[in-house]
């Protein structure tokens, strides 16, 4: 018997094709869910710090594991993709039980140079993406025995440094995440959020901005997805069924403070 903790479960994945997003589908996969992925692209995307040699979909490797995976082309800040989305979910496997909103993109710039635009496109992915997908996939988490909630913040949602675009977008996501919880929570649907530190994947592109968050870090490294892989799948387990409305920093210490000699 199968007694993996997710087994028989489903789970969209935002931006699984790369990066943190990849991470978490594997790590889900590994514990038995069957995967929908749903990104812009489904080629994963290549780093100049890392991933450089990432080739194979996310879907191959879901099935290397020996789980079940979809691939849905569709942009999460526009609704009529993620309806369609949340459809072919429901159509392929007959039920949704753990909705992953990962899916996000970088600053634009600095508040002195920032164009409208480029807030407005952060802002459209990284917060209304959550929304919309939420809002799709209530129904039918409503309808799981054990469904689930989990978005991707950012320790930058609790400082700034990195462009009041992504700042803003990434408090949003951790207090939207409090608020649907309070919500759905009758519905036995909880909502929480992660807070990743600096992770190595392909939105990396600053070789020596990484190394001084290293030396800064308690834990003395880069985090990699599988570590935020790995605090989802404890999320969406039946160990977590009485969490909710929670952000868990993986951030390998990050946000206590930084690694400084008191000499
Ligand atoms: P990434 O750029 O490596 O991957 C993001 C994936 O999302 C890509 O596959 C991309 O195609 C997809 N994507 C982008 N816009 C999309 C859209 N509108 N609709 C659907 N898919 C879309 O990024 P990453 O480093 O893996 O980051 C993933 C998430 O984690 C983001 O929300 C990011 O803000 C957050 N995060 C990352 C770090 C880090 O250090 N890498 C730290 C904290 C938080």
């Amino acid at each position: 018997m199968d007694t993996r903790p997710l087994q028989d479960r489903v789970a969209i994945v935002t931006g699984a094709s790369s990066g943190i997003g990849r991470g978490i589908a594997l790590e889900l996969a590994r514990e038995g869910a069957r995967i929908v992925v749903a990104d812009l692209q489904e080629q994963p995307k290549q780093g100049s710090l890392y991933e450089q040699g990432t080739a194979t979909t996310t879907a191959t490797e879901v099935e290397r594991l020996g789980s079940e995976a979809h691939f849905v082309c569709a942009d999460v800040s526009d609704a009529s993709d993620v309806k369609g989305l949340v459809a072919e979910c429901v159509g392929r496997f007959g039920r949704l039980d753990i909705l992953v909103n990962n899916a996000g993109i970088g600053s634009g710039g600095p508040t002195q140079t920032l164009a409208e635009a480029d807030w407005d496109r952060v802002i459209d992915v990284n917060v209304k993406g959550v929304l919309l997908t939420s809002q799709a996939s209530l129904p039918h988490l409503r309808e799981s025995p054990a469904g689930r909630i989990i978005n991707i913040a950012s320790v930058n949602a609790y400082r700034g440094g990195l462009g009041p675009d992504y700042t803003a977008s990434k408090a949003a996501v951790a207090n939207m995440t409090r608020d649907v919880a309070v919500e759905i929570g009758a519905n036995g649907v909880t909502a929480n959020s992660i807070s990743p530190g600096a992770i190595g994947t392909a939105m990396q592109t600053h070789a020596e901005m990484l190394e001084k968050i290293r030396r800064v870090t308690p834990l003395g490294s880069i985090g990699m997805p599988r570590d935020i892989g790995r605090a989802c799948v404890f999320l969406a387990s039946d160990d977590a069924a009485w969490i909710t409305g929670v952000d868990l920093p993986v951030d390998g210490g990050l946000l206590c403070g930084w690694t400084m000699s008191l000499d």
